[in-house]
């Protein structure tokens, strides 16, 4: 079976992952289930290059076992923008105020940072751009998003990360008050990899 290997150490991903690229018929791998346990330097000022840096960095290891010479590297690269704070954290999501740093701390930080906004500047989003590196040396990068608002107060318990201050004006909650069902057909995560899903669809088909 033609494999996928996805470039995360993270099972939550895999698990969302796994879910959505199902129908592709092919083996989905993790990096670590494919024995790859290098990490990359993600130094790309934007979202698509850290993906895309990610993805040739891990197939370049991949292509080197044979077992791997014809798999599909696929990578992300996520973060919250903020419009008001000039889309900060932007690419530096995971390392504000310091990787080890709590989610309490760092959301309260933000909801202080915007203490006095009016509900009209308060606009955000979390974008999630996949790249795949692909064994005939080209390479494609896409862009998901999820629009919203940064709220007033952490509420929610599911989720990760920024989710408990993310509010979904459609929904009248934060991402952290989604289902995890209800968050993957909404995400940026979720966006960005059906779109992904369908380019690799069509390469398979060209090849057939
Ligand atoms: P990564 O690139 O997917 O590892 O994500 C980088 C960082 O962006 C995470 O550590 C979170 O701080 C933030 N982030 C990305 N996606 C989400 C999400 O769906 N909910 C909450 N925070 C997120």
């Amino acid at each position: 079976m033609e494999k996928i290997i996805f470039a995360t150490g993270n099972e939550n991903k895999m698990a969302e992952i796994r879910m959505i690229l199902d129908g592709l018929g092919m083996d989905i791998l993790s990096q670590k289930e494919a024995g790859i346990m290098a990490d990359i330097v993600e130094d790309g000022e934007t979202f698509e290059e850290n993906a895309l840096i990610k993805a040739k960095g891990i197939a370049e290891i991949a292509y080197g076992n044979p077992e791997y010479k014809d798999a599909i590297v696929l990578a992300d690269d996520s973060g919250l923008e903020i419009d008001y704070l000039n889309k900060e954290p932007g690419i530096y999501s995971a390392r504000y105020m310091g990787e080890d740093t709590s989610y309490d701390i760092k959301n309260q930080a933000l909801l202080d940072r915007l203490s006095g906004v009016e509900d009209e500047k308060r606009t955000a989003r979390f974008v999630c751009a996949i790249a795949a590196a692909f064994p005939d040396g080209t390479s494609e990068v896409v862009r998901g998003t999820m629009e919203g608002a940064i709220g007033y107060k952490i509420a929610g318990e599911n989720g990760f990360g920024y989710d408990p201050i993310f509010y979904l004006p459609g929904c009248g909650c934060t991402s952290a008050e989604l289902s995890p069902e209800k968050k993957n057909e909404l995400s940026h995560r979720g966006e960005g990899l059906r779109k992904m899903r369908d380019i690799i669809d069509n390469k398979q088909a060209q090849r057939r």
